[in-house]
C-alpha cells in the first residue's frame, strides 16, 4: 500500500513555503526512504503563469537529484501548492505528472481555505488515486493515545475523589438536633 509519511515539522516547512510564496504556486521535492520523508527540497517555480502553474527550475532540480544520490535517498514525492483551489490535481497536473514523473507521488497543498489542506496522489496510466498521508511518527502517535488514556484516567479519578469528599463531608455533619417533643 502506498503512503507518504511526513513529520509535523516537515508539514510546517511545506505549508510555510506555500504561504510565503503567495500569490504564486510553490514546488519542490520530498526525498526519503520507504515512504518516510527525510528531506524537503524547495525548487524555484519558473512557470510564466506561476499563479496557476508550476514548472520546476531545471538547474535546481539537477542539483537536488545530485544531493539525493549523495545521501542515498529516493524521490518520494513532488509537491506544489494551489493558492486558490482544492488539493486535487488539475488536468495539467495529471498530464505533466504522467509525462515527467509517472511513478512519483504528487503532494498538493491547498491554501484555498484558512487552514492549509494537504493531499497526496498517485497518478499513473491516466488514473488518479489517493495516497495515504501520515503526519507525525509512530512514537508521537502512541504518546498521543497514551495521554488521551491519561486524560480519561484523570477525569475518572477526579470524579471519584469528588464523590468521596461529598460522602465524607456528609458523614462528618453533626447529628441533627433532636426534634423537641411537645410536653
Ligand atoms: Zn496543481
Amino acid at each position: 500500500m502506498r503512503f507518504l509519511r511526513l513529520s509535523y515539522q516537515q508539514v510546517q516547512i511545506i505549508v510555510g513555503q506555500a504561504q510565503s510564496g503567495l500569490p504564486d504556486e510553490i514546488c519542490g521535492l520530498i526525498v526519503g526512504q520507504k515512504g518516510i520523508a527525510q528531506q524537503i527540497i524547495s525548487i524555484p517555480n519558473r512557470s510564466e503563469t506561476p499563479e496557476t502553474h508550476f514548472d520546476m527550475d531545471a538547474k535546481a532540480l539537477l542539483q537536488a537529484y545530485k544531493k539525493m544520490d549523495a545521501v542515498g535517498g529516493e524521490l518520494l514525492a513532488v509537491y506544489h501548492s494551489h493558492p486558490k483551489s482544492d488539493p486535487i490535481p488539475s488536468q495539467t497536473d495529471i498530464r505533466e505528472a504522467m509525462r515527467n514523473m509517472p511513478n512519483v507521488t504528487q503532494l498538493i497543498i491547498s491554501l484555498k481555505q484558512q487552514k492549509a489542506r494537504l493531499q497526496a496522489w498517485h497518478i499513473h496510466d491516466g488514473r488518479v488515486d489517493k495516497v495515504e498521508l501520515l503526519v507525525g511518527n509512530e512514537k508521537s502517535r502512541s504518546m498521543q493515545s497514551l495521554s488521551r488514556a491519561q486524560v480519561i484516567a484523570i477525569l475518572v479519578m477526579t470524579f471519584l475523589a469528588v464523590a468521596f469528599l461529598i460522602s465524607l463531608s456528609i458523614s462528618l455533619l453533626p447529628p441533627a438536633p433532636p426534634i423537641p417533643t411537645p410536653q
